[in-house]
């Protein structure tokens, strides 16, 4: 038996992944800011669902400067498969993990000095440099060295840690509106200056994810970081990227049930037959990454027709409505989310039915459906 059985094909509860769409987007994202900017490849939250692994060499071979995940475990993993590519972890790590960044050469985001000499200590006990990106709270308050005076006093410090190579540095974008943009990209350009005059000088500035990277082409500095927009996720208003949804979840009818009119189906039989019904059991829930608000709002797409999602939606199982899809047998393909071909709901539209972002649809796609990589 195939020792990988997560994808031996006994389910039918599938996320495919077009690896040409992800190549395309990529190298759409790469021509539209140009050569002057690289392009850092977000692949945090097992590359947004997509599966961060398998993904990596169709991002790295189509301009992928560096990838960028959230946590070291994240970067570890990766650093296990591509050893030689560079990783940027865009979050903390605990000061006890900090040792192993400097063991795996992993780019760590650093916002302290503490940090920076905890890392430069670990690094000088291995006799080879650490390389970091500082982060700077540009007004987002989520983490970054301040741009008071003091932060900027901490990091001239770090600049004099012998065991440190300080590649980047970075900031966010909170997206409110033009004007805030504006104001942290100021505070951030304003912070670089005061370093940059004290001679501490960095290759990749860099303050604009997917949406900024669009939208304000003023921002780019000398990276992007670009997420949703390589999955073919748009968020963007006033510019445009050539880009096409990369993932499409789906599913087969496993059971079929005649259901008579006033029987319930599901928990609390909280949906009941208006008259007599055809009821498909399909074989994903919420244990899947599904939605579990998405009752009596969610459809699946069968034989190019939206069948409503009826009842309660169950860990591993949900049922639709087959009442517009006669034909129907049990075997059938049901698209769950696939790129808008077929009659079948795109991301967009599945974030907006479940009142949530499309990253967080992606992002909370479980380990239990198989990847399936085509067009690799
Ligand atoms: C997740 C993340 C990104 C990518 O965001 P998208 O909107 O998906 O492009 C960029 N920068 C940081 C710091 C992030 O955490």
């Amino acid at each position: 038996m195939n020792t990988d059985i997560k994808n031996c094909g006994l389910r039918d509860t599938v996320i495919r992944v077009d690896l040409s769409a992800i190549a395309e987007n990529m190298e759409h994202i790469c021509q539209l800011v140009g050569k002057e900017t690289a392009v850092a490849a977000v692949v945090k939250a097992n590359g947004y669902g997509h599966g961060a692994r398998a993904i990596a060499p169709t991002l790295i071979e189509h301009g992928a400067a560096l990838l960028a995940v959230a946590t070291l475990e994240e970067a570890l993993e990766l650093k296990q498969a591509f050893p030689d590519y560079p990783v940027l972890v865009m979050g903390l790590t605990p000061d006890r993990a900090l040792p192993y960044a400097a063991e795996y050469g992993i780019i760590q985001t650093i916002d302290s000095l503490h940090q920076a000499r905890l890392l430069n200590h670990a690094a000088a006990d291995l006799r080879q440099p650490a390389r970091i990106h500082l982060k700077v709270d540009t007004g987002f308050h989520r983490i970054g060295f301040s741009d008071s005076e003091a932060g900027i006093r901490e990091m001239l410090q770090i600049k004099e840690l012998p065991y440190l190579v300080t590649d980047g540095i970075f900031s966010h974008l909170a997206l409110l509106d033009d004007a805030s943009n504006l104001e942290q990209y100021q505070r951030f350009t304003s912070v670089i200056n005061v370093l940059q005059a004290e001679g501490f000088s960095f290759r990749f500035r860099h303050i604009a994810d997917s949406i900024a990277l669009v939208d304000y082409p003023e921002y780019r500095m000398d990276m992007v970081r670009a997420g949703a927009l390589i999955y073919g996720l748009r968020g963007f208003h006033k510019g445009f990227v050539k880009v096409r949804q990369a993932l499409t979840f789906e599913t087969k009818i496993c059971h079929i049930s005649n259901v008579h009119k006033g029987e319930g189906v599901s928990y609390d039989y909280a949906w009941r037959a208006p008259e007599d019904t055809r009821v498909a059991t399909l074989p994903f829930g919420y244990a899947d990454g599904y939605p579990r608000n998405l009752r009596d709002r969610g459809f699946v797409t069968i034989r190019g027709v939206r069948c409503p999602i009826i009842g309660v939606i169950c860990m591993d199982q949900c049922m639709a409505d087959l009442s517009q899809v006669p034909d129907a047998q049990i075997g059938d393909t049901a698209i769950i989310y696939g790129n808008g071909s077929d009659n079948a709901p795109d991301i967009q539209e599945i974030s907006q039915l479940a009142q949530t972002n499309k990253n967080e649809i992606v992002s909370r796609l479980s380990s239990r459906p198989a990847r399936i990589y085509m067009n690799a």
